[in-house]
């Protein structure tokens, strides 16, 4: 039986050493043989290793410092990681990226490597509920102190900046309001303060808008979202311009940040269709906000595409005529009607976004719901606020599904 098998062998793949052994134990740990193959895979390999052979100590040694490319342990970086992060460098015309576990770990590796004790960070008022908990609370136990302003308030921004001022923390377009910052202005503020910005890009992605093309320094992306596009992975991006500070990768490795080769490989693949989808997404979007305009059972809807939005010209420039796939809409009827149209099920209640799929949110029983509601309200966000990530059907499944769930209303 062994011999029938090993017969099937390529001779190449047989072990070469003298103390090859055929007992079973010996069979089992050994090491497979990685002979060289004459054809490339088209696709790229999962190069599922923790840790990779060494030729020596001195070649350790080299590639541990950095001296010399290569991977010795997956916590400081694997072929699927890199393969993901110089896809995303491309896409942000980066000068670095690095890919992490999740989009909280790029946000959470950004502060870690960029700030320390007695530094002072400006947090936008409508980041995403955890990024606030990350700078307000977590950041501060750690001696770094933040003011929340809104950060599409240039004015309110400068008021709140200190000779301690690190860091300003942004998005490009907020959730679930869709409020749109003007990167350029704010970059130039930031910077006659000797601070540095930070954007996170999520709901735009690099299809809608490059944020250090208009003067950011530091860009995070959940990959989680659109950028993977199909809800499979958690993963996270930190990208910048210039040379990558060699302090962020130190602390990518140490605070344990990492990626999984098979969450990257996912990614990359996923981000093969990265301007289809969107594309696609978009155009339906665009649809569905306006069918959203007109229905009787809708209070107000939400899309920079639309020319009533708050920001809709800063949006057409900024973003050269598109406006990401998200559309909000509050709905007449209160918490009741906002309940009616997720229990009608014609549009899967995910709280997340960016899937292939539309799927809808309710941000204030989730994304929102550590805010008081006077907080919440004074932001827009009603108990009948229900945000839409439109994803790749048709505009005309999109629209049939809202009226569907409206019908229900
Ligand atoms: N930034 C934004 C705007 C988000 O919406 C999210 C998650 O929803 C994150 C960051 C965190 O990303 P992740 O869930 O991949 O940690």
């Amino acid at each position: 039986m062994v011999a029938a098998v090993a017969r099937c062998y390529n001779a190449a793949m047989m072990p070469d050493n003298s103390s090859f052994s055929d007992r079973p134990d010996d069979i089992c740990a050994r090491l497979p043989k990685l002979p060289p193959q004459p054809t490339e895979p088209a696709s790229p390999p999962i190069y599922a290793a923790s840790v990779y052979r060494c030729e020596s100590p001195a070649q350790a040694e080299n590639l541990l410092s950095g001296e010399s490319a290569g991977y010795v342990y997956s916590r400081d970086g694997h072929p699927n990681a890199d393969q993901l992060a110089q896809k995303c460098a491309e896409l942000h015309a980066a000068g670095w990226a690095t890919a992490c576990s999740s989009g909280m770990a790029a946000l959470a590796l950004a502060a870690v490597s960029h700030l320390t004790q007695g530094d002072h960070v400006v947090v936008g008022n409508q980041l995403y509920g955890r990024s606030l908990q990350l700078f307000n609370g977590e950041l501060a136990r750690f001696g770094v102190e933040a003011a929340t302003v809104d950060t599409c308030d240039l004015d309110a921004t400068a008021a709140a900046l200190r000779p301690t001022t690190r860091l300003v923390v942004a998005e490009t377009i907020t959730n679930p309001l869709l409020r749109v910052t003007d990167i350029a202005r704010l970059s130039a503020l930031v910077h006659a303060h000797g601070a540095r910005l930070l954007v996170d890009n999520t709901l735009a992605t690099p299809i809608v808008c490059r944020p250090l093309e208009l003067g950011a320094d530091l860009v995070v992306e959940s990959l989680t979202k659109l950028m993977s596009g199909h809800s499979d992975v958690l993963l996270g991006l930190l990208c910048g311009t210039g040379n990558a500070p060699q302090r962020v990768k130190a602390a990518q490795s140490t605070w344990g940040f990492s990626t999984s080769p098979f969450d990257c490989w996912l990614a990359l693949r996923g981000l093969g269709t990265l301007a289809l989808r969107a594309e696609r997404a978009m155009a339906s979007a665009e649809a569905a906000a306006r069918f959203l305009i007109g229905h009787e059972k809708v209070s107000r809807v939400e899309h920079p595409g639309l020319s009533e939005h708050p920001d809709h010209e800063l949006a057409a420039s900024q973003f050269h005529g598109r406006f990401g796939n998200m559309v909000t809409c509050t709905l007449h009827g209160g918490l009741a009607a906002a309940e009616r149209f997720i229990a009608a099920k014609t549009i899967p209640f995910c709280p997340s976004l960016g899937d292939l799929s539309t799927t809808l949110s309710h941000p204030s029983s989730t994304s929102h719901r550590s805010m008081s509601e006077d907080a919440r309200r004074s932001l827009g966000i009603e108990q009948a606020t229900v945000r839409l990530s439109v994803g790749i059907e048709s505009a005309d499944a999109v629209m049939a599904g809202l009226a569907e769930g409206l019908s229900a209303v």
